[in-house]
């Protein structure tokens, strides 16, 4: 198959409601969707950077520039046998996985389409449909946040993280298991702890979390190794986890018993998929984070989710609790149980909406 061109498109897209973290408050986001037009069909990708680089270095301005410059040059007019030799090609570039993972993802759903086989079944996933659940954003009261978890166990999501923050961590925790005794509940730092919080995080056990995600550093291994040891409580790691080699050396050194694995970080489907083979050797079970996609980026997400080793629910909700309008035909939707249906038609399984993208894209570049 050969990669003739890269449209890539800027859009806008306003958040439902704001949605906060450790590291930062997003009301809007700005995506940058990629669309590889290889042989006859078109593949598509999200690129996950946000607006800031508060939660990786990358930033939508740095990906556009990237993709633009440096990732295109290697790929352009490419004669490739599948979507696994993308990776290959873009290995001088060194991090910058999100912009990576925007043009390799499209590719894997151009020879998906090109098969006529859905992205899912072309990547050995398994699964009919994947366990949901939500993550909640830092509130300003108690009482919000119980009546948001309250709402989302409602809508039949299966398990609940809420994000912390130093000053908003035990008394949220405390609360939410006080009202619900009994829900799969997770809490999510953001790398806003230190080793000096062990007291705290400490504490956390009492409350018989699934896990506490990242509590430490962006880059700290070595202080997760230290604290894990510590707590009873098993760590994941998000953040620390770009390449398959970080994924060893946690696994080797103790500094995790889980793994969120995002598409973006780890630079698209193939390596997120030897990660998810190498924890599946180790007996780290798996579960897909969200980034605030856009349904081409979620559509990605349900396919990888698919994959055996995805055993826990991971962060891939319904369009609407993000979006009013989606950029995909159909939208996302949960079942009563909690559920993603998978979808069966060819690529990624959902239509990319010409016109509603075409109304939100503020810059657009075609890449020859
Ligand atoms: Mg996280």
């Amino acid at each position: 198959m050969r990669l003739h061109s890269l449209t890539l498109r800027e859009i806008h897209l306003k958040l439902v409601a704001p949605f906060e973290t450790s590291m930062d408050r997003v009301t809007e986001r700005r995506i940058i969707l990629a669309e590889a037009h290889v042989d006859n069909v078109s593949g598509w990708g999200e690129c996950t950077a946000g607006e800031t680089p508060y939660y990786c270095p990358e930033d939508t301005e740095t990906a556009w520039h990237i993709l633009k410059n440096f990732l295109w040059p290697k790929l352009k007019g490419r004669e490739l046998h599948s979507a696994a030799d993308v990776w290959p090609l873009l290995e001088q570039v060194r991090g910058h996985n999100m912009a990576k993972a925007a043009v390799e993802t499209a590719v894997w759903d151009a020879e998906a389409k090109l098969k006529n086989i859905p992205l899912w079944n072309l990547l050995g996933g398994q699964r009919r449909e994947i366990p949901c659940g939500v993550s909640i954003g830092i509130k300003d009261s108690l009482d919000e946040l119980s009546a948001t978890v309250k709402k989302e166990l409602a809508s039949g999501y299966q398990r609940i993280k809420i994000k912390i923050k130093p000053g908003k961590d035990l008394p949220q925790v405390q609360r939410i298991r006080q009202d619900f005794p009994h829900i799969k509940l997770m809490v999510d730092a953001n790398s806003a702890y230190r080793h000096e919080d062990l007291p705290l995080l400490k504490q956390l056990d009492a409350f018989y979390l699934m896990m506490i995600e990242q509590p430490l550093g962006w880059d700290d291994l070595f202080g997760h190794v230290a604290i894990q040891k510590q707590l009873q409580t098993p760590i994941c790691l998000d953040e620390c986890i770009h390449t398959y080699e970080q994924a060893e050396a946690a696994i080797a050194l103790g500094a995790c018993k889980i793994i969120n694995v995002k598409l973006g970080r780890v630079g698209g489907l193939l390596q997120a998929k030897r990660i998810h083979d190498l924890c599946q050797q180790n007996n780290i079970p798996v579960w897909c984070g969200g980034m605030l996609e856009s349904g081409i980026g979620r559509a990605q997400n349900i396919a990888m989710s698919t994959l055996p080793n995805f055993s826990l629910p991971g962060d891939v909700t319904a369009s609407q609790r993000y979006w009013h309008e989606d950029v995909i035909s159909p939208e996302v939707t949960v079942t009563p149980s909690g559920t993603i249906r998978v979808p069966q038609s060819p690529g990624i399984g959902f239509l990319p909406r010409a016109d509603r993208i075409a109304s939100i894209t503020v810059r657009q570049d075609h890449l020859t």
